[in-house]
């Protein structure tokens, strides 16, 4: 819980951060990210967990350090791998020979913690470790799944069925994986959200129990649902692929939404009221009969954003449990004021905004 005035991260042992659509689009930083979360670093530890396998922590942190995150080295990044490395080696102990299948984020990460990686099945693998990269070939499916149906321990980093590119959206890891679990018959453990290994093994980075993690992230099916399967308070951040749309058609609930990342350091935002007025400090929202949503009686911008998403997120809720028609449209419209918010006063809604 926040003491009054508090930031929100100042209650979180450590951040579990995703990457893609919350600290960056493509090669673009997302705006506020950087400032924000080297900002957050002050109250609380921050590590970046992805379910992209295919990188290693010393390229992703690399990545981080051209978008200005300085001071941030590999031990701030969690990829899949490793802890899909972790799983492996808690399992069969050092030592043991594992198929990897992926780039050079796998191999690398299984033989930091003291496997030994294999590409071929020559060395009788007793584990497939299965990631994505670009350069995965049917051959290297077809050993994985040879392994795989002679009993090899099988471990999947993600099973995201797609992967969002510059080009378009190309076949991620899932699809891999369930060409393999098709030629084999059987199934993977998988480590990557919402699956907790990911959540796991960024708490035993720090050093602190898994329930004192914030995490963040874009995604409900991913980052939101495996914090919400483990108990783990959630930020789930607008900048990326889901919207209040999404929230609408979702089962999926975070703790907190915000619009961007300047939220970590603004007290967090409660909601009153009940359909069909909710407010937050200074900004109130009000459903009309026809499903579109007012705030503050107008389309009035000089408000706090946090609580723009705040509010957006409890009707949307609140309209979904009540099995309202206009569920989705309440959704858009929140969209679009938190859209002219941003482009009408960027950054007007920083630490020191009273709520
Ligand atoms: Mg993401």
């Amino acid at each position: 819980m926040n003491r009054p005035g508090e930031a929100l991260v100042a209650a979180y042992r450590a951040i579990a951060c995703d990457l893609d659509g919350v600290v960056y689009r493509g090669a673009r930083a997302v705006p506020f990210a950087v400032s924000s979360l080297q900002a957050s670093q002050a109250y609380t530890p921050v590590v970046f967990a992805t379910n992209n396998a295919s990188r290693t922590p010393t390229e992703v942190a690399g990545q981080l350090e051209g978008l200005g995150l300085t001071g941030t080295g590999a031990d701030a990044v969690v990829t899949s791998a490793q802890a899909g490395a972790a799983l492996l080696r808690s399992r069969l102990g050092p030592g043991a020979v594992v198929l990897a299948v992926g780039g050079d984020g796998v191999a690398e990460a299984l033989a930091d913690a003291e496997l030994r990686p294999m590409r071929t099945l020559a060395a009788r693998p007793e584990a497939v470790l299965q990631g994505w990269a670009r350069t995965v070939t049917v051959a290297d499916l077809a050993d994985a799944s040879l392994a795989v149906a002679d009993g090899a321990l099988w471990v999947a980093t993600n099973t995201d069925l797609t992967l969002p590119t510059e080009a378009g959206v190309v076949p991620g890891n899932g699809t891999l994986v369930a060409a393999v679990a098709s030629a084999s018959g059987r199934r993977p453990l998988v480590v990557g959200k919402p699956e907790r290994g990911l959540y796991d093994t960024v708490a035993a980075r720090v050093g602190v129990p898994v329930e004192g993690l914030l995490a963040i992230g874009d995604r409900l099916n991913t980052d939101v649902l495996g914090a919400m399967r483990l108990g783990v308070d959630s930020v789930w951040v607008l900048t990326g692929v889901d919207g209040f749309a999404e929230l609408a058609a979702s089962d999926v609930v975070p703790t907190w939404a915000l619009p961007d990342l300047q939220g970590l350091l603004c007290p967090p935002v409660e909601v009153s009221g009940s359909a069909p007025q909710w407010s937050a400090g200074r900004v109130t929202a009000r459903l009309l009969g026809d499903g579109r949503v007012t705030i503050n009686g107008a389309d009035e911008y000089a408000v706090h954003a946090p609580a723009v998403a705040a509010l957006g997120r409890a009707v949307v809720l609140a309209l979904r449990e009540a099995g309202d028609r206009h569920v989705v449209q309440v959704g858009v419209t929140f969209d679009r004021a938190l859209g002219a918010l941003r482009e009408g006063a960027p950054g007007q809604y920083g630490g020191t905004d009273p709520i």
